[in-house]
């Protein structure tokens, strides 16, 4: 039996600019965009490229486990010290 158990969060704000061109953007100009090889462009793609490959593996992930996943039994509630008016014995 295969088992197991994932929990993934992920925050980040990021505002990417490169010093030297900062009209460059990843995700609309792509790799011909990047005027002589600038380094700071390049580990703007390379984010973005990584953001995409982080989002297509959740996705395969999540799909490749749907039909397996068991679906989360919500939390018991703690009894209270003192009992309810049903769980009260009568005298
Ligand atoms: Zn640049």
């Amino acid at each position: 039996m295969f088992k197991l158990s994932y929990k993934l969060t992920v925050r980040e704000r990021v505002q990417g600019k490169c010093d030297r061109h900062p009209r460059y953007n990843p995700e609309k100009d792509g790799r011909a965009g990047i005027k002589g090889g600038c380094s700071a462009c390049y580990s703007l793609l390379d984010l973005h490229n990584a953001r995409l490959k982080l989002d297509a593996a959740v996705h395969e992930f999540v799909r490749r486990a749907g039909p397996w996943a068991r679906p989360r039994e919500p939390r018991r509630k703690r009894k209270t010290d003192a009992p309810t008016p049903d769980e009260v014995p009568e005298v």
